[in-house]
């Protein structure tokens, strides 16, 4: 078991209105003195919730992202949000580079790296998501494409203290399926070895989180998993029950 602090992170996407307010709240509850003695716990809401939410953990120690970030600080660029805007909120994190996003959005490596700097220069910590498609994972192609998105998407200067990478599978992601244990222990270790490549001991610190598909019932196996620090959670962070179910799998 890697010796980093973990943490777990939900990203509700395009999920939530006024009234999951309450759900929210028995997140903020459910994180009690023996949970936070465990890990970190975070909820990416969808920016028409970050304020609101913001408040409502206010106390309560659970963290809050935005999913994603402009480049810019601020400009012409309609119906976008920059890092400074999601770090007025009172969020602390940022997902930038997620698939739905690079596939929805063409979010190039070029972009995402240009975001998770946008993230670094507004004192936001940047989750910043890789992972291969199904056919790439059956062409063998795996580990050579996490090493391209991590050279071309991870900005200089990168620290542990401002950037968290999550490994996620495109074709696990809402699927309901995952990759063996082994396919998870072996994507990570390659991931931690760029970064220590890159960064020396630094990247001996960086967070490397699994996402797709983790659920309650599968939380326990996969995070036991070597150089597997915490979780990236989407459908399963939508209800306190199964988001929590997930953290006390520590
Ligand atoms: C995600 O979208 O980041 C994710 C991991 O989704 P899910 O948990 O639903 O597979």
């Amino acid at each position: 078991m890697s010796r980093l602090r973990p943490i777990v992170v939900g990203n509700w996407k395009m999920n939530g209105l006024k009234s999951s307010v309450a759900e929210f709240s028995r997140i903020t509850e459910g994180y009690d003195i023996g949970l936070r003695a465990k890990t970190d716990l975070a909820i990416c809401p969808p920016f028409t919730l970050l304020s609101t939410f913001a408040v409502v953990a206010l106390g309560s120690r659970v963290l809050i992202g935005g999913q994603d970030c402009h480049r810019s600080p601020s400009g012409a660029h309609t119906g976008d949000v920059s890092a400074e805007m999601i770090a007025d909120t009172g969020a602390t994190h940022v997902i930038v580079g997620h698939s739905e996003r690079r596939a929805d959005d063409l979010d190039t490596n070029a972009v995402v790296h240009a975001k998770a700097r946008a993230a670094r220069r507004a004192g936001l910590i940047a989750i910043l998501c890789i992972g291969e498609s199904e056919a790439e994972r059956d062409g063998g192609k795996t580990l050579e494409v996490l090493e391209t998105q991590l050279a071309a998407s991870v900005p200089d200067g990168a620290t542990a203290d401002n950037l968290i990478i999550a490994y996620e599978p495109i074709w696990a992601i809402g699927s309901g399926r995952t990759p063996t244990l082994d396919e998870i222990a072996e994507a990570h270790a390659h991931i931690r070895h760029q970064l220590v490549l890159r960064f020396g001991d630094e990247g001996e610190d960086m967070r490397i989180l699994y996402g797709g598909s983790v659920k309650p019932s599968n939380a326990s196996d996969i995070l036991a998993v070597e150089n597997v620090n915490g979780a990236l959670v989407g459908g399963a962070s939508l209800r306190a029950v199964d988001f929590l179910g997930i953290a006390h799998s520590y």
